[in-house]
């Protein structure tokens, strides 16, 4: 077999759909308690589609797991968020070229917000390659004004008042969108030198109305996510068979 794509999503509703259009799929197997595993292919690209579980401690769990027992050639991370920046508007994209934890507080010892000492960074750089095709396969459904690529900052929290959502912008003024679980999918990714790619679809804008905003817009969205990453797998399978053919030449 192929060596997968790992795709991981916090909540079932995230990853329902995908895990029901894979071909030549496995049975569901939950090897750690509540961590949902299904493996098989979407359209010509092996994958695992995993439901990680809400916030950071889950979403490193699972990621740690999938590199160890599947060996991904890379991992995409796929949900909602809550919009940050004041362009962000519900049903828009966000891709992640970084990504940061806003709720990593060494404040009392002088460091910035998010700053993770004695690491060689806190700030966990999107797969350039990855971050192409997924820009052209967002591309291809919504216009340009829908589709974002900048900071997505990851806590254990539900953001869901202005006076939240503007503490973290003064900390982290480029922040494009908020959620729970990206930036600990992206440092364990990059721990262990997977390449990543963190893709959000704005299901409210973390303000007094979030909660149901989020409630409302999520079975909307999702279909859009999911349509984005099958033609991101088209794109990618055909630019690595590509570069292997001429590899091979
Ligand atoms: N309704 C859920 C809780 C959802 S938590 C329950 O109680 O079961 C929100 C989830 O959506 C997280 O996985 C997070 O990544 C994402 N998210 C969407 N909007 C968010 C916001 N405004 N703040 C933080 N996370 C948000």
């Amino acid at each position: 077999m192929d060596k997968p794509i790992a795709i991981i999503g916090a909540m079932d509703e995230e990853v329902e759909e995908l895990r029901e259009s894979l071909t030549d799929r496995g049975p569901v197997c939950t090897p750690l308690p509540n961590l949902p595993l299904s493996t098989g292919n979407l359209g010509r690209q092996a994958v695992v589609v995993c439901r990680c579980g809400i916030g950071k401690v889950n979403a490193a769990m699972a990621t740690q797991y999938i590199i160890d027992q599947y060996r991904p050639t890379a991992i995409i991370n796929s949900g909602i968020a809550g919009g940050a920046s004041k362009k962000m508007q519900i049903g828009d994209i966000v891709l992640g070229t970084s990504s940061m934890q806003h709720d990593f507080d060494l404040g009392e010892f002088g460091r910035p917000r998010g700053i993770i000492p004695r690491l060689p960074t806190s700030v966990f750089q999107g797969d350039p390659n990855l971050l192409e095709v997924a820009f052209h396969a967002a591309r291809d459904m919504l216009p340009a004004g829908k589709v974002h690529q900048g900071l997505i900052v990851t806590g254990d929290q539900f953001i869901g008042s202005k006076e939240k959502k503007e503490e973290i912008l003064e900390f982290f003024p480029d922040a494009l969108c908020v959620e729970m679980e990206g930036a600990a999918i992206a440092q364990v990714a990059t721990a262990n030198e997977v390449p990543h790619l963190i893709i959000r679809a704005i299901s409210d804008l973390a303000d007094d109305s979030a909660p149901q905003d989020f409630e409302q817009f999520i079975t909307k969205i999702v279909p859009v996510l999911n349509r984005i990453l099958a033609r991101l797998l088209i794109r990618w399978v055909n630019r690595t068979r590509s570069a292997r053919h001429s590899a091979n030449r």
